[in-house]
């Protein structure tokens, strides 16, 4: 028999679960939008710039045309309502094209110019310390390569790209707490996600950013110039030619030929100019 204290307090034990339950739930999607509020900007930073690499080191199938070639990485910021802001790096660059040591490199890639990443990153008035994240595309070199840089912010990668990544810059990001490893594509933020797609590395990944005109896609790799997106044309390095194509045919699908950014594109920084040298203001 149920007395009306009994069915008082089963109520209240129900309620007061209900309540702990919301408060130690990870927050939603909708909460998270109202605490990191508009959209995202978005710039392409310059750190060094090649001149007279044959085409056919960029483009599947190309002849030995010299072409520019651009070194960069991404910046997307979106502000938060304590007035603080995310600041993620899109791969972090490498400063061996700005170093004695990277002589062979610059020799190989027809480097004309080079700086290391934080002066680079300077250019948007932003330090080591403002960077939150870190979002890797793939592991190669040039993309990877100034990791130790960023020493507090969090990593984000496709657990298999993460372990190609040379241990000296992987170990401490591990030691650290700091490495988020998902296979998974998907959204990291409200209006920031990461696709397992482009075939330049056997994970490589595109990044899909909202910004206040529509959303853009990181290509990185699967991309090294326009040329492979208005030809038709695979990078020189796939996993293969034919998935390589249709990453970028889903790209462009999805936000339009003209708003899927290449990975070592100069004309990134004519489209998309800036009054600040060797940036480009994509979502400015
Ligand atoms: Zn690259």
């Amino acid at each position: 028999m149920f007395t009306l204290g009994s069915v008082l307090l089963v109520g209240a034990v129900l309620v007061g679960a209900v309540l702990l339950d919301a408060a130690l739930a990870p927050p939603t999607r909708a909460q998270e939008e109202r605490a990191e509020g508009g959209s995202w900007r978005l710039h392409a930073v310059e750190f060094a710039r090649s001149e007279g690499v044959p085409a056919r080191r960029l483009l599947d199938g190309a002849d030995a045309e010299p072409m520019g070639m651009s070194w960069y990485f991404f910046v997307a910021r979106r502000a938060r309502v304590d007035g603080s802001e995310r600041v993620v790096l899109v791969d972090v660059g490498t400063d061996r094209l700005a170093e004695p040591r990277g002589r062979g490199e610059r020799r190989s890639w027809h480097v004309r110019r080079a700086v290391p990443v934080l002066e680079a990153l300077a250019r948007l008035g932003l330090g080591a310390e403002d960077v939150t994240d870190v979002v890797l595309t793939h592991h190669h070199w040039d993309h990877v390569g100034a990791l130790a840089r960023y020493p507090d912010a969090t990593v984000h990668a496709h657990p298999a790209e993460w372990a190609r990544v040379p241990d000296a810059l992987r170990r401490p990001v591990e030691r650290a707490g700091r490495a988020s490893l998902r296979r998974a594509g998907g959204a990291l933020w409200p209006g920031f996600a990461v696709r397992n797609s482009g075939a330049h590395t056997a994970h490589q990944r595109m990044v899909r950013v909202e910004c206040a005109d529509g959303p853009v896609i990181v290509a990185s790799d699967a991309a090294y110039l326009y040329r492979n997106l208005e030809e038709h044309r695979a990078v020189a390095v796939a996993t293969s030619a034919a998935a390589n194509l249709r990453a970028l045919d889903r790209a462009v699908a999805d936000v339009g030929a003209d708003r899927v950014i290449p990975g070592h594109d100069p004309a990134v920084f004519t489209r998309y100019r800036s009054e600040l040298e060797g940036v480009a203001a994509i979502c400015p």
